[in-house]
């Protein structure tokens, strides 16, 4: 549930850094609550098909990082007995679409439960390598696809969460997979202030790294990451908000978020 002061809290934010236009408070109603409400104003202001789960649906069958326990779910109450169903679930944090908070990779890092709110609701950036990946597992997002991205669109906006589209969604139980360069990782944290980087694949760095030079450069900067990002070719590459429903437990080093795009 979500009390009328939080939405106040929230809806004071969006008024002060009019972050995202006429929808951002809707959205944030939303993050908030960690629940969509049947709240009529919401349901006005964002047209269908406007809102874009970048989120996998999680199960057993869904790949993780070699080495990792897969996520499981049993019931531990029934209808039958006392009248609610409840599952228990297992799984490790790094699990599905999740977060890497700080602490994942720095001692000393920020764990997701203290990241602020402001922080997980974000300009989105997509940075389309999906050609060169294709063709190349090893490929990484560079400095000269930032640049690109800039001389199409603009410089990266303050505050922006940055995606490598690669296209390897569906691709997620090979052995390597496409990443960021720790060039690319380390000019957006230094020079284009951005709070998190997101991939479409199981590391942000490029699988066979194991320097992981973009996970030290972001998480090392107090910045985030986002893993197994779902349906980026249904967002534009630039324009759209993204919104990172992150998890709280005390400690977090990071967990399955749901995470979607507002598309203007
Ligand atoms: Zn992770």
């Amino acid at each position: 549930m979500c009390g009328p002061e939080v939405v106040e809290t929230v809806h004071r934010r969006i008024g002060r850094r009019a972050l995202l236009g006429s929808w951002g408070a809707a959205a944030l109603t939303v993050a908030a609550s960690g629940t969509v409400r049947a709240e009529p104003a919401v349901a006005a202001a964002i047209p269908a098909g406007r809102l874009i789960d970048l989120t996998h649906t999680l199960g057993p069958s869904f790949p993780v990082w070699p080495g990792n326990a897969r996520f499981s779910m049993r019931p531990v109450a029934a209808y039958e007995f006392g009248g609610f169903l409840v599952n228990e679930l297992s799984y490790w944090e790094h699990t599905g679409t999740h977060i890497d908070a700080p602490a994942h990779r720095v001692r000393g890092g920020a764990t997701a439960d203290v990241i602020p709110l402001e922080d997980l609701i974000a300009p989105l950036v997509v940075v389309d390598i999906s050609e060169r990946a294709a063709v190349d597992p090893e490929a990484v997002v560079t400095t000269e696809d930032i640049a690109g991205w800039e001389r199409v669109h603009g410089r990266i906006p303050d505050r922006a969460v940055v995606a490598m589209h690669s296209r390897w969604q569906t691709r997620l139980a090979e052995g390597s997979a496409p990443g960021f360069g720790g060039d690319a990782a380390d000019m957006l944290v230094r020079e284009r202030n951005i709070v998190g980087i997101g991939v479409d694949t199981l590391s942000l760095d490029r699988m066979n790294d194991r320097l992981y030079p973009a996970h030290t450069a972001v998480l090392g900067a107090g910045r985030y990451g986002i893993e197994a990002l779902a349906n980026l070719d249904a967002v534009p590459p630039a324009g759209a908000t993204v919104v990172i429903g992150a998890p709280k437990h005390a400690g977090a080093t990071g967990g399955p978020c749901r995470v979607f795009a507002v598309v203007p």
